[in-house]
């Protein structure tokens, strides 16, 4: 509230991400375990200017908004809606939304993207007085490159503004502006352009650098973890001994629920703990059936998609495997490239190597197999 009216703001988070090419959709990616989503609205919930939050999303992610924001739902402060096909079908469903719940003409809407989550109390601040004073003002920065027109050539840089977000209205002229484009089938590229469109000017307000709008793995935090793996597996009569995904012949192989392939195993030990989600017990238990006689490949391509979609993706990772017979050298290649395949990376980035320990202890008695792994995780998709 300021001034005595109201302050709405909705957030399109409906995209989902196709373009990307990220795992999940990136407002729904994680930065030290919170999504960037709820990062967003945190900014305006916190803020005491705001009254309530709309949040459209796809269908598909209904569910999980409703669990982000349980809270804030309860308190009656946000809402979820389903977003259409593209951002100003959601935003323009938004719009109706507040529209039905009678928010009055004279209120103020802020519109804002869901991954702009450094967005500052003070530019907040800063937009929703400059929108009351003007009746549609957005935020500007001037751009850090030189901006080179294919025709026109190198444009002025003092001339020049990266526009942001959050983008305020006055309710009765987003709604003329969203109801002209609609009209027309005019689709643009932000909500100001609408209001342009539509014949309202748009007043200019100090934007912040750091407001950034996440686009690419480069925009988010750099964050490195890093994490271990160890497993040990029996060596029996009557087993084929798989390694790194590969059969290698031998008189014995390793016993376990699952094809006992302890080089994954540790693999994926060092991946999980890596992204501290726990450990492949917890994620495969082997008192469930489904996981009885399953190639670890399947659990490892499972492990890249846990450890990607918790928003990092794998730096390297090193195993060794601890085995006195037989001899792996000559099946190296073939896992490192299994295990590349299965975690859709370069082979590069996976190192495998053997070592016995000179016939001391149970590797030494070639009672059983261990493997140990380390593994670099990187924030990214
Ligand atoms: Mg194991």
């Amino acid at each position: 509230m300021l001034n005595g009216k109201k302050i709405y703001v909705v957030i399109g988070a409906a995209g989902t991400g196709r373009r990307m090419s990220s795992p999940v959709p990136k407002q729904f990616l994680r930065i030290d375990g919170k999504t960037i989503l709820e990062m967003t609205v945190e900014k305006f919930s916190a803020s005491p200017l705001i009254d309530e939050i709309v949040v459209a999303a796809a269908a598909e992610y209904q569910d999980l908004c409703r669990r982000l924001f349980a809270d804030l739902l309860t308190a009656g402060r946000l809402s979820v809606i389903e977003g259409g096909q593209e951002r100003q079908d959601s935003i323009s469903r938004a719009i109706g939304f507040l529209q039905r719940k009678g928010a009055a003409d004279e209120s103020i809407l802020l519109i804002h993207d869901a991954v702009r989550p450094f967005v500052s109390p003070a530019l907040i601040r800063r937009i929703a007085e400059k929108t009351m004073e003007t009746g549609a003002a957005v935020p500007a920065v001037p751009p850090k490159d030189t901006i080179r027109h294919t025709v026109m050539g190198t444009l002025e840089r003092s001339r020049l503004y990266c526009i942001q977000t959050p983008q305020g209205f006055r309710m009765s002229l987003i709604r003329q502006a969203f109801a002209q484009a609609e009209a027309d089938g005019f689709y643009g590229t932000d909500d100001a352009g609408l209001a342009e469109r539509a014949g309202f000017p748009v007043a200019l307000t100090e934007g912040e650098t750091a407001n950034i709008k996440i686009t690419t793995p480069e925009d988010l935090p750099m964050e490195n973890r890093i994490g271990t793996g160890f497993d040990v597996h029996r060596l029996c009569e009557g087993r084929k001994l798989i390694l790194g995904g590969e059969e290698i012949p031998f008189e014995k192989g390793l016993l376990g629920h699952s094809d006992a392939d302890v080089l994954l195993h540790a693999l994926m030990d060092a991946m999980l703990g890596a992204a501290a989600l726990g450990d492949i017990g917890k994620w495969f238990p082997d008192s469930d059936e489904r996981y009885r006689g399953i190639s670890s490949m399947k659990l490892l391509e499972e492990t890249g998609r846990i450890v990607r979609e918790a928003g990092y993706c794998l730096g390297n990772a090193d195993v060794t495997v601890i085995c006195q017979r037989p001899r792996l050298a000559e099946h190296i290649g073939a896992m490192r490239k299994n295990i590349a395949d299965a975690l859709g990376v370069s082979a590069e980035l996976i190192s495998i190597k053997a070592t016995t320990t000179e016939k001391l202890g149970f590797t030494g008695r070639g009672e059983g197999i261990a493997a140990e792994a380390v593994c670099l995780l990187k924030r990214g998709w």
